[in-house]
């Protein structure tokens, strides 16, 4: 039986023990009280744009790109008054532009002609999910930071601490997503999305994870493990491609 890792993905091994996941969920909620997204939008439609723009890209650059953006074309109905190059003109300073280009103009188009203009609080996932652009980890951030949906996104951050706090051992983003759903009480998913992402960012970084500093170090498997894979060269993050959402696993934080 694996001593390390409770793999939810694998029934056959051992399950992380609910005591050690409610005191790290605890403990990440008293760091993290006033934890949200870093993403500037007013509306549904301005969140998912900036999440779409935020794949291989800061949140800070997102900010920058998208006060420009929504200065001019602050919802949907005006965005599709564009063609797909002078969306890539607007967009330029951010990675991926000329595909994200593609997928802003393809899903406002979308959004006018299908939803009236806004992306509407009774929107399904699969319904987000087929826009273009919007994968699994896109849906589950607007939908839950827009509409306060119960939904957990797997960025790199979630990706990467959740594999060393134990939490799973899948490889993949979906299969992530579905092990931490089955830990992680439904009514904190979301805000255990922002936890994990600022536990990541702050504390717990792909290359020099701070152990030493770490409030949950003493529920942490992972922390021999992430100092030796340091030493290594090894982050320990999600690659692009790794998550089955595909477009979805390109992207970051929220
Ligand atoms: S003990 Fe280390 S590896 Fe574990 S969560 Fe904390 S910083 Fe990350």
């Amino acid at each position: 039986m694996c001593s390390r890792y409770w793999t939810l993905s694998n029934p056959s091994e051992e399950v992380p023990s609910r005591y050690r996941v409610r005191r790290v969920l605890d403990a990440l909620a008293g760091l993290y009280p006033d934890a949200r997204t870093a993403l500037r939008f007013e509306t549904p439609w301005q969140l998912l744009v900036a999440t779409i723009l935020s794949a291989q890209c800061t949140d800070v650059r997102v900010n920058i790109i998208t006060e420009r953006l929504f200065q001019r074309y602050p919802d949907a109905r005006s965005l599709a008054t564009l063609s797909e190059e002078e969306i890539a003109g607007l967009i330029r300073d951010c990675g991926l532009f000329r595909s994200k280009a593609r997928y802003l103009s393809q899903t406002a188009r979308i959004v006018v002609e299908e939803y009236g203009g806004d992306v509407p609080p009774s929107i399904t996932h699969a319904e987000m999910t087929r826009l273009p652009g919007v994968g699994r980890k896109t849906a589950n951030v607007v939908l839950s930071n827009a509409f306060g949906a119960d939904a957990l996104a797997v960025d790199t951050h979630v990706f990467r601490v959740a594999h060393r706090l134990g939490w799973s051992a899948a490889r993949d983003a979906d299969r992530t997503e579905a092990d931490l759903t089955r830990l992680i009480p439904r009514r904190e998913w979301s805000r255990a999305h922002h936890w994990l992402i600022l536990h990541g960012r702050q504390v717990c970084h792909a290359r020099r994870p701070a152990c030493g500093r770490c409030a949950v170090a003493r529920w942490c498997p992972g922390r021999e493990d992430a100092v030796s894979s340091t030493a290594r060269g090894q982050g320990g993050g999600l690659r692009e491609g790794s998550g089955s959402g595909g477009r979805s696993s390109l992207s970051k934080s929220h």
